[in-house]
């Protein structure tokens, strides 16, 4: 009985492998894309003729296909065919591309505030982003905690305008706020001398204030800029603008920093190297939080033959995690299994464990508009300036060890190196879609040398902090 189901088991199998064509991507039979070509890829029998609309596709390894095909304004139907042994398998798309729409109105700007009253609000949310403009995809400030009193200037769409200015304008979504208040007259914040603390991991400078404000943390250069907005100084520190600035210059870089409210204080705090960095051993007690990306149900990218960015990001991970443990270093990480964690219990995690540099590992997807031929190899991000240098030296080295193409160092905003504390950067190893590199990905010895070409980074960058 179980010899026969097995004999029915392989045939099945083996009709079926004879015959499979996966198209990976589209993930739809029925898709828009605005966009002059879209790019198909899967896998299918090595042995098979793929045709794409008739025209012959190149088959790599495995029998992954990787496609960019051209788009018309309108539907286009997009055959794919694999042809065996005279049999064909055969799938239809229909690609819809739109043409653009001639550009809407801008939305009228804001309402000047009426002098004779104040809009007063406070935020509702822990993070709750400040922006340059009215748009959600504008430049963040800064992300506030909950209880933070603001007064407002006006209202664009959903935004609203705080009346303070520091070099640019200071917008906040509605969502984040109280629905505001009119009120006659605006209260003056005031602060007490600041007090100086420090422990293992920072340095604290902790302000009394009134009442919680709006405030930013710059970087420029060695020197980290502090700005509280709508408050007084008995000391008189105040700027131009009329808001209160405080300068910090504690290291030759500025490391991790974060600003929040403790009580009635302003806390800003700012990494320091406890120890005194071993040249022969610069990892040694250096706390770093290594992340792989996604994890669970959020798979990542996925490859030409469904294999999941999440494990290989896990797999990078996992040895990264060891080299560095066995060069001293004390390792928190996000996930060690394949475990779903929410992006800003990431986040947290990293400033629980008090982590002085935080590495989130990914391996990168592209956009359907976009060339996987063209647009390949190692991308590294970082966001704020703090995070530059190490950045920069984990993308070269990269590419030079793992003999991948330079695909560039951006400054960018994601959750994982939004974080000023700890230092934040993210790195996308290559890139999934490309035959070449999703081949190598794969690979342990490749992973390997991913792990041992970032720990290497990380003690160049740990050697040049000593000077
Ligand atoms: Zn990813």
């Amino acid at each position: 009985m179980r010899f026969i189901f097995l004999i029915i088991y392989f045939l099945f199998f083996t009709f079926n492998c004879a015959f499979a064509l996966d198209v990976v991507y589209p993930s739809s039979k029925d898709i828009t894309v605005n966009a002059p070509s879209i790019y198909f890829y899967g896998n299918t029998n090595p042995k098979s003729m793929l045709k794409i609309n008739s025209e012959s596709v190149k088959l790599f390894d495995e029998g992954i296909f990787v496609q960019v095909v051209p788009l018309f304004y309108g539907v286009n139907n997009i055959t794919v065919e694999s042809i065996h042994n005279g049999k064909t398998q055969k799938q239809v798309y229909k690609v819809t591309r739109n043409k653009p729409e001639p550009q809407k109105t801008l939305p009228l700007p804001y309402v000047e505030k009426n002098k004779n009253y104040f809009l007063y609000t406070k935020t509702i949310n822990d993070r709750s982003t400040v922006r340059e403009k009215a748009s959600n995809s504008s430049k963040r400030v800064i992300e506030l905690p909950k209880g933070v009193v603001l007064y407002l200037a006006g209202k664009k769409g959903d935004f609203y305008k705080i009346e303070e200015n520091g070099k640019t304008e200071f917008w906040i979504h509605k969502s984040n706020i109280e629905e505001p208040v009119i009120v006659s007259k605006r209260i003056q914040g005031k602060i007490k001398q600041p007090e100086y603390e420090s422990d293992k991991f920072y340095n604290y400078t902790k302000i009394a204030l009134s009442y919680p404000v709006m405030y930013t943390v710059e970087q420029d250069g060695k020197k980290l800029i502090l700005t509280l907005y709508g408050v007084k100084d008995p000391n008189n520190n105040t700027n131009d603008s009329g808001n209160l600035e405080f300068v910090f210059e504690d290291e030759d870089q500025v490391l991790g920093y974060d600003g929040f409210f403790e009580d009635d204080k302003f806390v800003l705090r700012r990494a320091k190297i406890a120890d005194k960095i071993n040249p022969y051993a610069p990892l040694h007690n250096i706390r770093i939080f290594i992340d792989a990306g996604h994890g669970g149900s959020e798979k990542g990218a996925i490859g030409p033959t469904r294999v999941f960015e999440k494990d290989i990001n896990l797999s990078i991970s996992k040895k990264l995690i060891k080299l560095l443990k066995a060069k001293g270093a004390i390792v928190s990480y996000s996930r060690i299994d394949d475990s779903k964690v929410n992006l800003y219990d990431r986040v947290d995690k990293a400033k629980e464990n008090n982590a002085f540099i935080s590495l989130s590992i990914h391996n990168n997807s592209l956009p359907p508009n976009k060339n996987p031929f063209i647009t390949h190899g190692c991308e590294v991000y970082y966001y704020n300036d703090n995070a530059k240098v190490l950045a920069y030296i984990i993308k070269n080295n990269l590419a030079k060890d793992l003999k991948i193409k330079d695909n560039g160092l951006y400054k960018s905003s994601y959750a994982l190196n939004r974080s000023t504390n700890p230092i934040s950067v993210l790195i996308e190893v290559a890139y999934m879609i490309n035959p070449d590199e999703y081949k190598k990905l794969r690979s342990d010895k490749f992973q390997m040398e991913v792990a041992k070409s970032i720990t290497k980074s990380l003690e160049q960058f740990m050697i040049l902090l000593k000077k």
